[in-house]
C-alpha cells in the first residue's frame, strides 16, 4: 500500500474539520515536486493512469478466460455539490479502457426507485466481474441529502448505517474491492465553482440554482458526512478522504487509491490455453 492510501484512509474518530481541503498529504517533499507540484503531479498521474489500464486489462482478461472468476471494483465517489466528482471520473477513470468501465450517477429517485428499498437500485448497479465500476454518488445519498433535508425519519436513516455495512460485507464476499472516496472541498471553494460556472455559457447546463439554497445546509451536511463515514468505513469496505481544492492533487490522489486497491488483488495475465509455439507452426504451414 502506498503512503497515500493510508493517510487518507478513515478511521472511527474521523473529525472532517481538521482536513483542510487544500491540504495535500502524501505528496512528496522533493525539490522537483515543490517547484510546480502542478505540474509534477500531472506527469504522474500520466504514469499512475498507465499502470492503472494495465491493471484494469488484466482484470478483465481474467474474468473472460475463466467464468468462476469474480473479481471486480467498485470506486463510489461522493461530495459537495461542485465537489470534482464529475472532473474525477473524466481524469482519472479516463485513463482505462471505456470498455472495461461501469460508470452509473445516481440523482433523486424515480418514483419506481422509491417504491423499492433504497440499495434496490444501487444493486442493479454493481459491476460484474472483470469490471472496474464508478459510482457518481451513492447509497450514501440516502443517509446524506435524505437526512440533511428530512427526506425521512431519524429512525429510518438511523436504520441505514449497519444496513450499508452489511451489504457492502456482502459486496465483499462476492469479489467487489470496494475504495469509497469524498471529495472534500471547502465552503469558499464551493463558491468560486458556481461562480466559474456562472461565468461561462458552456457551463451553465451544469448550474443548478438548488446548489446555493444547499449552500444554507453547509454544517448539516459536514455533520452528515462525517458521521456516514466515520460509521461505515470498514476494513472490507474503507472510506477515504481527498483534500480536493486542488483538482491536481485530487486526481494524483483518487489514481493512487484505485492503484493501491487493484494492485492488491496480485492479477496477472491469464496464461495461454493453447501452445502458441504450435499455433505458430500451423499459421507458417497455411502460408506456405
Ligand atoms: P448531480 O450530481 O448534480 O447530477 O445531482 C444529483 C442530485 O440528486 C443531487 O442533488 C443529489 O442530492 C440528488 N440525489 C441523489 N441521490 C438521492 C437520494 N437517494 N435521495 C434524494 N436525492 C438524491
Ligand atoms: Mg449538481
Amino acid at each position: 500500500m502506498s503512503q497515500v492510501s493510508g493517510l487518507l484512509r478513515v478511521g472511527p474518530k474521523l473529525t472532517l474539520a481538521d482536513i483542510d481541503p487544500a491540504s495535500t498529504p502524501g505528496l512528496p517533499g522533493r525539490k522537483v515536486v515543490r517547484r510546480d507540484p502542478k505540474a509534477w503531479a500531472r506527469a504522474e498521474l500520466a504514469e499512475l493512469g498507465a499502470e492503472l489500464a494495465r491493471q484494469q486489462e488484466m482484470l478483465f482478461a481474467n474474468a473472460k478466460k475463466d467464468r468462476t472468476f469474480r473479481h471486480r471494483v467498485l470506486l463510489v465517489l461522493q461530495a459537495m455539490d461542485c465537489g470534482g466528482k464529475d472532473g474525477t471520473i473524466k481524469k482519472v477513470a479516463g485513463t482505462m479502457n471505456p470498455q472495461g468501465l461501469h460508470i452509473v450517477g445516481f440523482g433523486p429517485p424515480t418514483p419506481l426507485e422509491l417504491k423499492h428499498d433504497f440499495l434496490w437500485r444501487i444493486r442493479k448497479a454493481v459491476p460484474s466481474a472483470g469490471l472496474v465500476g464508478v459510482f457518481n454518488r451513492s447509497h450514501y445519498e440516502d443517509v446524506l441529502v435524505v437526512r440533511v433535508r428530512k427526506l425521512v425519519t431519524k429512525r429510518v436513516w438511523l436504520t441505514r448505517y449497519p444496513q450499508i455495512n452489511d451489504f457492502e460485507l456482502e459486496l465483499f464476499e462476492s469479489g467487489v474491492t470496494l475504495v469509497k472516496v469524498m471529495l472534500h472541498i471547502s465552503y469558499e471553494e464551493q463558491r468560486q465553482r458556481l461562480l466559474a460556472r456562472l461565468d461561462d455559457p458552456t457551463k451553465h447546463w451544469k448550474y443548478n440554482p438548488d446548489d446555493v439554497d444547499n449552500r444554507a445546509y453547509w454544517p448539516a451536511y459536514q455533520e452528515a458526512y462525517q458521521d456516514a463515514l466515520a460509521r461505515c468505513s470498514t476494513d472490507h469496505a474503507p472510506w477515504y478522504v481527498v483534500p480536493a481544492d486542488r483538482k491536481w492533487y485530487r486526481d494524483w490522489a483518487v489514481a493512487h487509491l484505485l492503484l493501491d486497491a487493484m494492485s492488491g488483488l496480485n492479477l496477472r495475465y491469464p496464461a495461454a490455453d493453447f501452445d502458441p509455439q504450435r499455433e505458430r507452426a500451423r499459421l507458417e504451414e497455411g502460408t506456405r
